[in-house]
């Protein structure tokens, strides 16, 4: 098949990029570099089967060819990227998503728009649920990427309803693993950053808030699974680990299996972050047979261990800069 992936330079999409061709895909990649790194795509490069665009779908996007299945997860999607950049985030969000739905209408492709766990703000059910409409701020801080993720959901969903285009949405809750930025600013990041180079974790108010931490190879399985499941068009699938810890629990956990003492710094809560976040998978579960494999400890020293390496290293001190 050939499969365009939007973001495919980021954390999710390039490892989702190299998945696809592996199993003998042709893959274009399409991604303007904002959030993601050519770095993460260079092994690929090689590969007959592998085409780089770098574009923001957010203008018009020229693809040429048949295209089977699209992705779209191009979008900052770190709370510091998208606080910094929220008119892109809207844009490639609402005007990103219409090009590539018309994309696909054209093409007669199969389409999976990747939303968020932020669809549901800060939660007032627990854990979520797909049938749960969310509590979010429309006008706060992260509105940006929240409501431009419900924006992109119902117009996925309008595509649907009256171009009767195949479309299914996965809502992403946290994942982490290689191919993050250092300093992208997400929790995992910045704490793996901070205790390889001997400061305090950043601990954002108290430290009580929960967040469940799914490896990126089984978000990547459960995205795929989406797309190729023998499903109704319009499905809206959760895909995270439901395992549920609170920030601090992960702050000792990272700095115990980077060898380090546990020392933190105490700094504030952002606006509008949520107190409790953990992904009912049941629908996953039942419809695409998916589940998380990968253990957190496993994955956190996969992730610790990348962070380590020489490509990365110069960044680390850098990185996990403290809001002070
Ligand atoms: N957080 C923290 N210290 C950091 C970065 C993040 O305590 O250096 C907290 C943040 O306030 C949030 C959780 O960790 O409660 C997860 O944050 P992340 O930025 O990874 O993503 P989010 O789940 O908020 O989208």
């Amino acid at each position: 098949m050939r499969i365009v992936v939007t973001g495919g330079a980021g954390q999710i999409g390039s490892i989702l990029c190299g998945r696809l061709l592996n199993a003998g895909n042709e893959v274009v990649c399409v991604d303007n570099l904002s959030t993601g790194s050519r770095s993460n795509v260079t092994d690929l490069e090689s590969s007959s089967g592998f085409t780089f665009v770098n574009a923001d779908v957010s203008e018009a996007i020229a693809i040429d060819g048949p295209v089977d299945r699209i992705y779209h997860l191009a979008s900052p999607a770190s709370p510091p990227d998208y606080l910094r950049t929220p008119l892109a985030t809207l844009a490639v969000n609402s005007r990103g998503t219409a090009n590539l739905l018309r994309l696909a209408d054209r093409e007669h492709a199969r389409f999976v728009f990747a939303s968020t766990s932020e669809v549901y703000g800060d939660p007032e059910q627990h854990p979520q649920r797909e049938e749960y409409w969310g509590h979010v701020n429309p006008t706060g801080v992260r509105s940006c990427y929240d409501e431009g993720k419900r924006f992109g959901e119902a117009l996925t969903m309008a595509h649907v309803r009256e171009g009767g285009t195949d479309a299914r949405i996965v809502r992403i809750f946290n994942t982490f693993g290689p191919h993050s930025r250092p300093d992208d600013g997400r929790m995992v990041p910045n704490f793996i950053c901070q205790a390889l180079t001997g400061r305090p974790l950043t601990v954002y108010g108290t430290g009580n808030q929960t967040r469940s931490l799914c490896y990126v190879d089984d978000t990547v399985e459960g995205i795929i699974s989406t797309m190729e499941a023998d499903i109704p068009s319009g499905e809206v699938i959760n895909i995270g680990n439901p395992e549920e810890h609170s920030v601090i629990q992960f702050a000792q956990m990272i700095a115990q299996l980077c060898g380090v003492g546990f020392q933190s710094v105490a700094r504030d809560l952002p606006e509008d972050d949520p107190a409790r976040r953990c992904p009912d998978i049941s629908k996953a579960r039942q419809l695409l047979d998916w589940s998380p494999r990968v253990s957190l400890q496993a994955g956190l020293e996969n992730t610790i261990q990348w962070f380590r390496t020489a490509t990365v290293q110069e960044d680390l001190v850098g990185a996990g800069a403290d809001p002070g």
